[in-house]
C-alpha cells in the first residue's frame, strides 16, 4: 500500500518497518509536528488575549450589580 507523505507529497510505502508512516522520513514527521505545535500555540494564545478583556467586563458587570443591590438594600 502506498500513501503520500503529508509533508512533501512523496510516495511512501505503508509498512510496519516504516516507523514514520505516513511520512517518508523523520524530517517530514518533525516538520508536520512542528506545524501542528505552532498552530496549537496560535490557537491556545488566541482565547487568552480575547477572554482577558471579557473577564474584565464581567467583573465590572458584577460590581455594578452588587452596587445596585446595595443601593436598593440601603434605600428600602
Ligand atoms: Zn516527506
Amino acid at each position: 500500500m502506498k500513501v503520500k507523505c503529508p509533508t512533501c507529497q512523496h510516495d511512501v510505502s505503508w509498512e510496519e518497518k516504516n516507523e514514520y508512516r505516513p511520512f517518508c522520513s523523520k524530517r517530514c514527521q518533525m516538520i508536520d509536528l512542528g506545524d501542528w505545535a505552532s498552530e496549537a500555540n496560535a490557537i491556545a494564545g488566541k482565547p487568552a488575549s480575547e477572554t482577558a478583556p471579557q473577564n474584565a467586563m464581567d467583573v465590572e458587570e458584577i460590581e455594578a450589580m452588587l452596587a445596585k443591590q446595595n443601593d436598593s438594600f440601603f434605600t428600602h
